[in-house]
């Protein structure tokens, strides 16, 4: 009887196998034929290693099985990437090596295998392995057997065996509870440089901050496991903004650089995150979690993963809501006025983002674009915002019809091959004339490849344009790569401009700037004008334009025409 409740274990748990080569293909059809293909295991293989994570929970595998055999490094990565999900979801990860390799096995364990097979190793000695694995699977998702007790097991099955009773404990009292996966990178990095004691080391520092934030930082309890690989579990006893913190705290410890054999290494992170649902238990909840890392691991840009975004929007969630943002319509434009100093009238107006969150409300431009830049979306977006501004702008009434527009290149577009044909192709489309749009180029976005930039500005003005270089003073801003570019108007940036009817001091460095660009012949706007000293000593200057509170701040279509109105 006792054997025959063995099977059925064996039979329900174990008929799926998630098998990962990188030899032939024949190869690693004939191992699982000979490990009895016949005898009940449905096999999905893998031979690469795109998309790991998602095709071994999406095969529901019980037992993954990676064939290491003259493919060390390839299969520790795969055992790394899968280390975490099989120890959150109980699932067994037997490694099969060369025997020449036997050495490496305390990595493999590390990195989350619970147990492994040297090769050659007879049919027998495979289905062997393969039943033990499906066995241990069966207990592990379980979650009732200790799995010390399991000859194999890696050394982290104790911390997240406490991490699960941690789960269970908070379920049973009803607690509300949030599941944080991280996964680390970058570490191959160091790896390369270091060795696999820096690696090693590295992953301990990380946790110990895990371990300081949910000690300290969160002010709600909080445990942190290790599951093997560079993963490793924040359990949280909370939901809601209580999270939003955690992350936010977590991702700021983790993003500072760490001192590594004499050197600093940034790691990279990406999380899953889950919270307790009604009628949750905690292999529901860890597989929940496991399934959000898989998908921030997996998409480009995102590296948080929310599998119930209720109440969690650090800017990791938002770059996620953001690749829903530009299709539901949620960015919108403010318009700021541009004034001539000498007339006072309004001659232009500049275009600045907002993003109407569908639930956070309204999101200022520099939110959106760090999101943008989180979710690789910055070039999507800047896309979406230079039609929208031709758009709105076209269609504008009489009344707005002669200001200049102003619109705001990013340093990646101006990198981007064949930009300058594109954009003017988009302007020509729009039906707005080219002669009344200006484009904003930040000092950063042209350091990087003067050459490439000047050769963008020249097309744009040849075709019509004006070029003006945005936050002057801010950066580089040196004469020698200022005279090398074609530019109209220089922006002096709203930080020089602040303190400018304080200190005698900052008067000079903006005399100075303005004074640098008049003498290049380039007319210059200045930012961030709020009180009327400051605009006073501007003019003396010899600045010729301003933007500013003092006069307005980013308005909307219909504040715009009041504005117009009242002159
Ligand atoms: P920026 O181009 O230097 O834009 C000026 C920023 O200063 C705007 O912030 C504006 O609202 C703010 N500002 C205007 N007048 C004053 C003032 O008197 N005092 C102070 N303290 N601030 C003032 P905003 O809209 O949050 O934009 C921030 C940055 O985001 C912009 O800096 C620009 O670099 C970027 N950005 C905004 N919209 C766009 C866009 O449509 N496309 C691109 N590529 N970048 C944008
Ligand atoms: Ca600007
Ligand atoms: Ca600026």
């Amino acid at each position: 009887m006792e054997r025959g409740a063995t099977d059925m274990e064996d039979m329900q748990m174990a008929t799926t196998l998630f098998a990962v080569s990188f030899r032939q293909h024949d190869e690693i059809a004939e191992i699982l034929a000979s490990a009895g293909a016949g005898a009940g295991w449905r096999a999905a293989v893998a031979n690469d290693a795109d998309g790991l994570e998602r095709r071994f929970l999406a095969s529901r595998a019980a037992v993954a099985l990676i064939d290491a055999r003259g493919a060390l490094d390839d299969g520790l990565s795969a055992t790394r990437r899968l280390g975490g999900i099989v120890a959150t979801n109980g699932a067994a990860l037997l490694v099969l090596v060369s025997r020449g390799d036997v050495e490496a096995i305390g990595e493999f364990f590390d990195a989350g295998a619970t147990q492994f097979l040297a090769s050659p190793a007879s049919d027998g000695e495979l289905v062997q392995a393969l039943r033990f694995a499906g066995r241990y699977a069966a207990r592990a998702s379980g979650g009732t057997i200790d799995r010390r007790a399991i000859p194999g097991a890696s050394p982290f099955d104790r911390e997240t065996g406490e991490a699960r009773r941690w789960i269970v404990g908070r379920i049973a009292e009803e607690s509300p509870v949030t599941v944080v996966l991280v996964a680390l990178s970058r570490l191959d990095i160091v790896n390369a440089a270091h060795g696999r004691p820096a690696v090693d080391e590295l992953i301990e520092a990380a946790v110990l901050r895990a371990e300081t934030v949910a000690r300290g930082a969160i002010g709600v309890d909080a445990m942190v496991a290790r599951l093997g690989g560079s993963e490793f579990v924040l359990v949280i006893e909370a939901a809601g903004a209580a999270v939003t913190a955690a992350i936010t705290a977590l991702d700021a410890a983790l993003a500072r650089p760490f001192a590594v054999a004499n050197t600093r290494a940034v790691l990279g992170c990406r999380f899953g995150v889950a919270q307790r649902q009604p009628g949750d238990d905690a292999a529901a909840l860890l597989r929940r979690a496991s399934e959000a890392l898989a998908e921030a691991k997996a998409s480009d840009g995102s590296v948080l993963h929310v599998a119930l975004p209720d109440g969690v929007a650090p800017i990791d969630a938002l770059a996620i809501d953001l690749h829903h943002a530009i299709e539901r319509d949620e960015i919108d434009l403010r318009w700021q006025p541009q004034v001539e100093i000498a007339s006072g009238k309004i001659t232009g107006v500049e275009a600045l983002a907002r993003w109407n969150h569908r639930v956070l409300g309204p999101l200022g431009a520099d939110t959106l674009f760090d999101a943008a830049d989180r979710a690789d979306l910055g070039i999507a977006l800047s896309d979406h915002i230079q039609r929208l501004v031709l758009a709105r702008a076209v269609a504008w009434p009489e009344a707005l019809g002669t200001l200049r527009v102003s619109l705001n290149l990013t340093a990646a577009d101006i990198t981007r091959p064949g930009f300058g044909a594109l954009f003017l192709a988009r302007i020509d489309e729009s039906g707005f004339p080219r002669g009344r749009l200006t484009v904003e180029i930040t000092e950063t976005g042209l350091i990087e490849d003067l050459a490439a930039a000047a050769a963008l500005l020249a097309e744009l003005r040849g075709a019509g344009c004006r070029v003006a270089i945005d936050d002057f003073g801010t950066g580089y801003s040196s004469l020698a790569y200022l005279k090398s570019l074609p530019l109209d108007y220089v922006k002096i940036d709203k930080a020089l401009v602040r303190d400018i009817d304080g200190s005698a001091r900052d008067r000079v460095v903006v005399a100075g700037a303005i004074t640098m660009a008049r003498s290049l012949g380039l007319a210059v706007i200045a930012e961030g004008v709020e009180r009327p000293a400051q605009l006073e000593l501007l003019a003396a200057g010899g600045c010729s334009l301003y933007q500013g509170f003092l006069l307005s701040e980013p308005v909307g279509e219909a504040a715009l025409l009041e504005l117009m109105a009242r002159e």
